[in-house]
């Protein structure tokens, strides 16, 4: 993607204030002459930022700005070992709230709409900034938070819901548990805004279907202000980003180079205007490819596909490489496959076996299935799993995110 003129003025500017500020980037940085960067291929040369790097500078060495100018700070997960520590100054909320107010509106909600929150409120930047986007648009938050679902559905009756915001494994146990009930005229919901877990087409057509609404996927991470720096549109063709906030680079996740738009790799973002902890070149491990063109919905907001899966996701299985996209691909290409899939892979007299748990859609041959599948399987992917066809809701849900690999080889 061709750097604009403006975002590389805010580049500079960025890269001469975390330079001064003493943090971690003037360590990074040490030794570049700034003024020596004059175009887009010379900030290309700019070493990368990792999240193994923000880590190490636990806990507020990211910070760009006097202690006094934050306000806030988030944290990511840390789910292997020291967490990240996010500083945010009362611009980057603001910055963000405008941000996610835009997502919102992407996606057609106004202020009319009551939007029930159910992703966690706490040190992470979900629930939060669900929130702080609604009240930006002027909408009504039913800040629910996860979990405890008689209430959320009590709540979505009594209060007519239009807009359910939710991982997709939530939405999609709501919507099991309100077609059990039989209390879909009793719902109000139009939209459902999604975020924070990679899923497929079925489960998309399943919450879709099992709920009659609109859905939109919307994108981002807790090192670059939350979820809300981009969403789907009406067309379902990508993801707009917004790029007065962000500079993005797609590269090949093994050498880095930066990919020409339309080829698949690894995102990496610079902030433009983020005050508490700037982002230079930080590489997120998430795949996708920048959409070449227009979108037929008409924003002029540039657009990433639909996140393919994660670098650090790819299986390796008898030596065939794979991603889980792949494999949630091929199961919705099998009619009477349902959307829910698990991946055992174990070592069996010394070599690795792979089993593919998947769920019946109601009515179908079980056996039939498997065996198209399988056959599926190895000829889109190249090898042949194990393949167990098992009942519709006989797989665990979850309301976080659902684990769907299960590796027991290491
Ligand atoms: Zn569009």
């Amino acid at each position: 993607m061709k750097m604009r003129e403006v975002q590389f003025r805010q580049i500079k500017n960025q890269l001469e204030r975390v330079q001064k500020a003493g943090g971690f980037y003037s360590k990074r940085l040490e030794g570049i002459q700034l003024e020596q960067i004059q175009s887009q291929e010379d900030f290309e040369q700019l070493p990368f930022s990792s999240k193994e790097d923000l880590r190490e500078a636990y806990p507020l060495g990211l910070s760009a700005v006097e202690e006094e100018k934050i306000v806030r700070i988030h944290s990511s997960s840390g789910t292997t070992g020291t967490p990240v520590i996010i500083p945010y100054t009362a611009k980057d909320v603001d910055d963000w709230a405008i941000q996610f107010a835009r997502c919102y509106e992407m996606a057609g909600i106004t202020d009319k709409d009551r939007i029930q929150i159910t992703p966690g409120y706490g040190l992470w930047t979900a629930g939060i900034g669900f929130q702080n986007g609604c009240e930006k648009l002027g909408a009504m938050a039913i800040p629910m938070g996860p979990g405890n679902t008689d209430k959320q559905i009590q709540m979505m009756i009594d209060l007519k819901s239009t807009v359910l915001c939710a991982t997709s494994s939530y939405a999609l146990l709501l919507a099991e548990e309100i077609a059990k009930r039989g209390i879909r005229d009793q719902i109000h919901l139009k939209k459902g805004v999604i975020g924070s877990e990679r899923w497929g087409e079925k489960m998309r057509r399943r919450i879709q279907e099992e709920l009659g609404i609109e859905l939109y996927d919307i994108y981002g991470l807790t090192e670059v202000y939350g979820p809300g720096i981009g969403i789907s549109c009406e067309k379902q063709n990508g993801i707009h980003y917004w790029d007065d906030y962000l500079y993005i680079e797609i590269v090949d996740p093994v050498t880095g180079k930066v990919l020409p738009d339309g080829e698949m790799g690894e995102i990496v973002i610079t902030t433009l205007v983020k005050e508490g902890a700037p982002l230079i070149r930080f590489r997120t491990h998430d795949l996708s490819r920048i959409i070449p063109g227009d979108c037929p919905c008409g924003s002029p907001f540039p657009r990433l596909d639909i996140i393919a899966g994660r670098t650090d996701d790819m299986l390796k299985v008898k030596g065939v490489n794979m991603f889980p996209s792949q494999i949630e691909e091929v199961i919705t290409e099998v009619d009477g496959a349902s959307s829910e899939y698990l991946v055992e892979i174990e070592h069996v007299d010394g070599k690795d076996q792979m089993t593919l748990f998947v769920e019946t859609v109601t009515g179908a041959d079980k056996e039939q299935v498997g065996k198209h599948l399988a056959g599926h399987f190895k000829s889109r992917i190249g090898m042949t799993p194990v393949v167990k066809m098992v009942d519709l809701g006989e797989l665990p849900r979850s309301e976080k995110k659902t684990k769907r690999v299960i590796d027991m080889r290491f």
